[in-house]
């Protein structure tokens, strides 16, 4: 029996955040179905190191997530 020795890949994205690149100047927290994309599936927000979202629009994104929350929109 082998020993698995493989190192945790992850597959190269582009480090882009995705709202520069669709030149986004505010994150609607309405937008529930965009939050999400940046939530785990418990409801926790994704860290940048994993979605390359800039420190910028993740501050938008927490906000907006917090009050999207509030209103439970998103867990
Ligand atoms: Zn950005």
């Amino acid at each position: 029996m082998q020993k698995r020795r493989t190192r945790k890949k992850r597959v190269s994205r582009p480090k882009i955040c995705r709202f520069c690149e669709m030149n986004v100047e505010y994150i609607d927290f309405i937008d529930a179905e965009t939050l999400r994309k940046f939530q785990t599936e418990k409801g926790k927000i994704l860290p940048r190191r994993v979605t390359g979202t800039c420190l910028r629009h993740q501050k938008m994104l927490s906000v907006a997530i917090k009050r999207a929350r509030i209103i439970s929109l998103v867990l």
